[in-house]
């Protein structure tokens, strides 16, 4: 069966970000594959593309350039907060204004964000807010584990019901 519109696809990949043979960045685990309902919009569009009319037991290898996977970064999302800011009950968590830091944020609407912490100044901090793999170009090795048809009810739910899938 080949890879295409309402397929649930399980496949296994090795994700890289400067060059095929660069150091590993993510990796399926052998019992946790990746699986998703193919041409719902749940992957990068062109991560599909690459995947379309694939089978069973295909090795894949492809690049998607930084613009068409998670975007390029927005100096707009660079932002200088007062410390203030991150203090809880008056103070800074011991640690948590530390270079690249991941931080989670809440703006005024309650909107959730992870900044990336740039830069540590005397009265401020510089945080980012740009997602962690803009800029990045990516490079995607793998092989396809299986390729079935997604159950009615997994197409009315728009997610895969496999092994250890909870609600
Ligand atoms: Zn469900």
């Amino acid at each position: 069966m080949k890879i295409d519109t309402n397929k649930v696809v399980s496949l296994s990949y090795e994700l890289r970000t400067d060059g095929f043979d660069s150091a590993l960045v993510e990796k399926t685990q052998d019992d946790h594959p990746l699986e998703f309902i193919y041409g719902l919009g749940m992957m990068i569009p062109k991560f599909e593309e690459n995947l379309k009319g694939k089978e069973k037991g295909d090795e894949f290898q492809f690049k998607i350039e930084a613009s068409e996977a998670y975007g390029l970064s927005n100096p707009e999302n660079i932002i200088e907060l007062p410390k203030a800011t991150f203090e809880r009950d008056g103070s800074i968590e011991e640690g948590l204004l530390v270079k690249d830091n991941v931080i989670a944020m809440q703006d005024n609407q309650g909107n959730k964000f992870n900044g990336r912490v740039d830069k540590v100044g005397d009265e401020t901090v510089t945080m980012d807010f740009n997602h962690p793999m803009a800029d990045k170009d990516l490079y995607f090795k793998g092989k396809i584990l299986d390729v079935r048809e997604a159950t009615p009810e997994e197409l009315e739910h728009g997610h895969v019901h496999g092994t250890g899938h909870h609600h």
